[in-house]
Order: structure tokens, then sequence, then C-alpha cells
């Protein structure tokens, strides 16, 4: 991303310490939506990365929406909602995977995502890559692709890249 995009959202996104617990730094990202502009840029830079180069949009829920289907209608590809469990009525496909303490489904309507298609998954944060390594294990139980990663924020130091590594997709995010 350009160096100007990158120094204005360093100063819009919030860093809140000890939220929702000690020692986790909390990246708020709601200041966004407060300047159109600014959004207008972010999702110009996201759109530009994947232009020509999937077939459908997945979000993950509930920040990965908030630019994921701005990035699927630019594109002009479906975007499809990706859910933590018991909120998709049936038929959906699941995924369960390990948080630090304890377990999460994620789930998608059976059918939305089409075999053979070419996947971005978006998502607005990466972290432990936990959610995004499942959201991608959702896309490849229903026959496609993850062609394409990003988030607007990759934290270093969690090894959240190297989950993805196995899915041979590019990867990319506009801040660390
Ligand atoms: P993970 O599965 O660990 O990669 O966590 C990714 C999900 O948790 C994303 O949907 C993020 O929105 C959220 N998340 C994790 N860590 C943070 C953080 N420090 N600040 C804001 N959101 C976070």
């Amino acid at each position: 991303a350009a160096q100007k995009l990158i120094k204005k959202l360093e100063e819009t996104i919030e860093n809140i310490p000890d939220f929702p617990i000690p020692g986790i730094q909390f990246k708020d990202i709601s200041p966004i939506f407060l300047n159109p502009g600014l959004y207008e840029e972010v999702i110009a830079d996201l759109v530009n990365f994947s232009k020509g180069k999937v077939d459908a949009v997945c979000g993950i829920e509930s920040r990965g929406y908030l630019f994921g289907i701005a990035i699927a209608v630019a594109l002009e590809v479906p975007f499809i909602l990706i859910r933590k469990a018991g909120k998709l009525p049936p038929p959906v496909i699941s995924e369960k995977y390990d948080l630090e303490y304890g377990s999460a489904i994620i789930e998608t309507r059976e059918g939305q995502i089409k075999p053979g298609e070419r996947i971005l998954i978006h998502d607005d944060l990466l972290a432990t890559g936990g959610t995004t390594e499942a959201a991608a294990k959702l896309v490849e139980k229903q026959g496609a692709t993850v062609a394409q990663f990003s988030f607007l924020i990759g934290l270093k130091d969690l090894n959240g890249k190297e989950k993805l590594d196995k899915f041979n997709a590019e990867v990319y995010h506009i801040l660390e």
C-alpha cells in the first residue's frame, strides 16, 4: 500500500491496551468509518490486490463484513458470509477450530461457495490465524480454492501467516 495510506491508518486505528483481557492490545478500526474518504481509500487498496484474481469473496464475522462486501461489490463477484455457529439457517457447512482456551465453530451456507472457484478470504485482522485457517478449510470443503487472503492488519509475532502457508495463497495486509 502507499505510504500515505499506511500513515493515515496508523493515525486513525486506536490501540487499546488490556482489552478485552489483560495483555491484549485491541486494535479498534471503528474510527475509519468516521472518515468516508479514508474508507474509500482502504477499499480501493484491497480491491487493487484482488482485481481479476478471485471469483468470490468470503468475509469473516463480523468486522470482515465491513470491508469484504465493499470489495466484492467493486470486483463484481459474489460475497459469502462466514459466521459463528448457530447464526445461519440450515443447510450449513461447519468447521471447528481451537482457541487459546476451548474451541469455536464457524459456518457458511451450503452451496454458496461453488466448486472450482478462486476465493478471497477477508478479515479485518490476522492474529494467531486460527479463525482464518478454519475459514480456508471451509472453502476447501466446498471444493473451491483459496487464492488470496487479505486483512487491514497482520499482527507480527503471533505466527498467523505460518498457519496460512499450506494453502499456497497470496497474503496481503495494509498494516502490521
Ligand atoms: P485469530 O484467529 O487469532 O487470527 O483472530 C482473528 C480474529 O480475532 C479477527 O476476526 C479479529 O477481528 C479478532 N482479533 C484478534 N486479535 C485482535 C486484536 N488485537 N484487536 C482486534 N481484534 C482482534
